[in-house]
């Protein structure tokens, strides 16, 4: 048997032991802001994956600073990120990437997994993306053991805050990438029939503070200025920018401001999410919204901040992606699966993947659907796919030239 048998027939034997190790892992709570949990996931995820024998870090994280109902810039701790790296010096290098934290915080009532029927599972994180991270583990394992890897080096990057956009790991991501020929990321399909993300939008998220005047409604009302109210202004010529440019979408999702009625209210905060399509969508939004504030200050003579920033940049598919998809695709036939893809709005790692410059496929975890909702599943038969599927990609880019990776 060559090596590519070995790794399907292993990988198909394993298929018990992946889910058992599912269910353990998805039955911790592993929420962005669950500092308790995420340590336990770590602590499970890097014994798990002491079995590939690479060189181990766990990496604090920054704080993760967000402006709070006071106008005010507060800091969260976020967990720790993990790193694996194997054969640094081989002249083929990989940079895999997942994250451990989920969107279920620590209070949610979605906790339990459970099987659907034989070949489904439903459960916090069990497509997005402990799956995948299983998907990863075990494609490793597999080539780890059954192929000639000297040639192939790679780094495993586990994040414990990509649900909110990686912004502690984003720097992690921008300092590896120019050492990887190319990346792979372990997200779920699109579709439960596992196709694939192909472009992807990028995401954007800013803060309006409106700074008003407060007054006493009875006996000084026009003394006051009202910061609601002028941030009601704001939204409404930000959310009359939806439309004007194509693929560009800005939603307004959260308000805060105000309290007891007979005080003209000084404060009030606006969230935003943009998503754009090019990345000349940044400027173009940053240009607009830096007129709107002027024009809102000179009219309303009321201060307003702008806080936030663009976490991820659209993935675009030019000639190096679609050579690594064009050999995914070949990869799947060969085993007698179709692999097709699709633009998306969602975001991942393989944003910043992509604007680092390193090829990637990031859909490369398991087949699943309603993720971010309590019916979350995947299913289990994908589980030794998708990992045959990830060992047979990361040996065909072996024989072929780098320049093609
Ligand atoms: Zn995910």
């Amino acid at each position: 048997m060559d090596s590519k048998q070995n790794i399907s027939l292993w990988l198909k034997q394993k298929k018990d032991a992946m889910v058992e190790q599912l269910l353990t892992w998805c039955k911790i709570n592993s929420g962005t802001f669950n500092q308790a949990g995420l340590n336990r996931m770590t602590d499970v995820i890097q014994e798990d994956f002491t079995v590939l024998g690479a060189k181990t870090e766990r990496i604090k994280l920054s704080n993760y600073v967000q402006i709070d109902n006071n106008g005010n810039p507060a800091a969260t701790e976020l967990g720790a990120l993990l790193s694996f790296v194997k054969r640094p010096e081989a002249p083929i290098q990989i940079l895999l990437c997942g994250h451990m934290d989920t969107v279920y915080p620590a209070d949610s009532s979605f906790q339990n997994v459970k099987f659907l029927d034989v070949n489904k599972i439903n459960g916090p994180g069990v497509a997005d993306m402990k799956g995948g991270l299983l998907v990863m583990l075990y494609a490793l394992q597999a080539i780890e053991q059954f192929a000639d890897v000297k040639n192939i080096g790679w780094r495993v990057m586990i994040n414990p805050d990509e649900e909110i956009g990686s912004p502690a790991s984003a720097e992690y991501i921008k300092k590896w990438a120019p050492n990887y020929h190319y990346g792979l990321a372990f997200e779920p399909s699109l579709t439960p029939d596992g196709v694939f993300a192909g472009q992807r939008k990028g995401s954007g998220n800013f803060t309006l503070v409106v700074h008003g005047k407060a007054a006493h409604v009875g006996r000084a009302f026009t003394n006051g200025k009202n910061a609601l109210v002028g941030l009601a202004h704001l939204i409404e010529a930000i959310n009359a920018l939806n439309n004007q440019r194509e693929g560009v979408t800005i939603n307004i999702g959260y308000c805060h401001g105000g309290g007891a009625l007979n005080m003209v209210p000084d404060l009030a905060i606006g969230k935003l999410n943009i998503r754009t399509q090019q990345l000349e969508d940044e400027t173009w939004f940053n240009h607009t919204i830096e007129k709107i504030l002027k024009n809102f200050r000179d009219q309303y003579d009321m201060q307003v901040e702008w806080h936030g920033s663009y976490s991820r940049s659209p993935k675009i598919l030019d000639a190096k992606q679609l050579t690594l998809y064009h050999l995914l695709q070949k990869t799947a036939e060969n085993m007698g699966i179709k692999a097709t893809w699709q633009a998306t709005g969602g975001c991942s790692d393989g944003n910043n993947l992509a604007a680092a410059g390193l090829p990637n496929v990031d859909t490369l975890g398991v087949r699943g659907g309603a993720i971010h909702s309590q019916e979350e599943f995947m299913l289990v038969d994908s589980l030794t796919e998708r990992a045959e599927l990830t060992a047979q990609l990361i040996l065909n880019c072996k024989d072929i030239s780098h320049a093609n990776c």
